[in-house]
C-alpha cells in the first residue's frame, strides 16, 4: 500500500530519541495502526530522492528479526517512516527489570543474543546492509515473545556520526576503530558486533559499562584505552555467556568474529534449540507488573485529588 501523511490520525507517543518523537498513528483509510517516527531533517531533495530508493528496497526484504517496514514520507522537511508497532523497547525493559530489583533470566539474553545476530546476518546476506546504530532503544519487543531490531536503514543517512554521539551526549555503543578514525573497516560487519556485546553487558548488569560520571569525550577515550568491558563473574550467568561477551568485545575488529562464527557459538545454539522458555510469557508478565504499577499511581493521584 501507499501511505500518505494526510491519512495517519495520532493515537499517542510510544517514545522520544535525540532527533524525534514515534507515534502511534493509525491509517484512516485501511484502519491499520502504525509506529511513525518523525525525523526533523534539511536533508535536501537529492539526498532525500537517495534515502527514498534504499528505503523502497526494505518494504519487501525483510525478516522475522525486522521490525516491518512500511514506507518513508517527506513532509515539510520532516521525514515519517511508517513500521510496525512494537510492545516495548530493550531500554525500558530492563529498566523496568532493575526497577523490579530482578536479573534478566539467561534464556532471554540470549533469544536477545540470536535475535540480534540472525537479524543483522539477514541484512548483512540479503540485502548488503550493516545497521551502525545497535544499542537497547533499537531492539523492540513484543508479548508475542518477538525480538526485532529497528532503526536499520537510516542510520547512514541522518544519525550516528562520532560527532553526533558527542552532541547528543549518548552513551558509546560504537567500536574502537570507528573512534579512533585511521581504520578504513570502521563500517565492517565487526562494528554491530561490538555494539551487541555493549548491549548485552547493559542490561545484564543494568547499567552501561562506560563511566556514567565522564564526559561523552572521555567515554570515547575510555572505549579505544581501556580494556573491554565484562560481566562480574559473581552475578552468574554461564561460562558460555560470558565467553559470548568476551568475542563480542574483542577490540582489535580484525580478530573479533562475524555473525556466521557467531551463529556457531555455544550460547546461541543453546538458544536455538532451548524450547523450555517462554519468551512471550516472561515479557508479558514484567509488562503486566509495569501495567499495575501504573494503574496504582493514577488511582493514587484520582484519591488524592478529591
Ligand atoms: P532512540 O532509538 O535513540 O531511543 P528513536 O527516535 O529511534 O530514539 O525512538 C524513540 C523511542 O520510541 C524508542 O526508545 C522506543 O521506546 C520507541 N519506539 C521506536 N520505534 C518503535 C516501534 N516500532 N514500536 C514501539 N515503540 C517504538
Ligand atoms: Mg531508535
Amino acid at each position: 500500500i501507499e501511505i500518505d501523511a494526510r491519512e495517519l490520525d495520532r493515537i499517542r507517543e510510544l517514545g522520544r530519541g535525540a532527533y524525534g518523537v514515534v507515534e502511534e498513528m493509525i491509517h484512516r483509510p485501511t484502519g491499520m495502526i502504525f509506529a511513525v517516527k518523525r525525523i526533523h531533517s534539511s536533508i535536501n531533495d537529492e539526498s532525500q530522492k537517495r534515502m527514498s530508493v534504499e528505503l523502497e528496497a526494505m518494504k519487501s526484504g525483510c525478516c522475522e528479526q525486522m521490525v516491518r517496514f512500511f514506507g518513508a514520507m517527506f513532509r515539510e522537511g520532516d521525514v515519517w517512516i511508517c513500521m510496525e508497532v512494537m510492545d516495548v523497547s530493550l531500554d525500558k525493559f530492563y529498566r523496568m527489570n532493575v526497577d523490579l530489583h530482578q536479573r534478566l533470566p539467561e534464556p532471554f539474553l540470549a533469544k536477545v543474543a540470536l535475535a540480534v545476530i540472525e537479524g543483522l546476518n539477514f541484512m548483512k546476506e540479503k540485502m548488503e546492509l550493516i545497521h551502525r546504530d545497535i544499542k537497547p532503544s533499537n531492539i523492540l519487543l513484543n508479548r508475542q515473545g518477538a525480538v526485532k531490531i529497528c532503526d536499520f536503514g537510516i542510520s547512514g543517512h541522518l544519525t550516528n556520526s562520532v560527532a553526533k554521539t558527542v552532541n547528543a551526549g549518548c552513551k558509546p555503543y560504537m567500536p574502537p576503530e570507528r573512534i579512533d578514525g585511521e581504520s578504513k573497516n570502521a563500517y565492517g560487519v565487526q562494528a554491530d558486533v561490538w555494539s551487541l556485546g555493549i548491549t548485552l553487558v547493559e542490561i545484564s548488569t543494568g547499567t552501561h559499562p562506560y563511566g556514567r560520571w565522564k564526559t561523552p569525550f572521555e567515554q570515547l577515550k575510555q572505549v579505544v584505552q581501556e580494556p573491554p568491558p565484562k560481566v562480574d563473574r559473581s552475578i552468574g550467568y554461564s561460562d558460555e555467556f560470558h565467553d559470548f561477551i568476551a568475542q563480542c568485545l574483542i577490540k582489535n575488529f580484525v580478530n573479533r568474529p562475524k555473525h556466521t562464527q557467531l551463529l556457531k557459538h555455544p550460547f546461541l545454539v543453546k538458544a536455538k534449540n532451548d524450547t523450555s522458555f517462554n519468551m512471550g510469557e516472561f515479557i508479558s508478565s514484567v509488562l503486566r507488573v509495569e501495567e499495575v504499577k501504573e494503574e496504582k499511581f493514577l488511582q493514587n493521584l484520582n484519591m488524592n485529588g478529591e
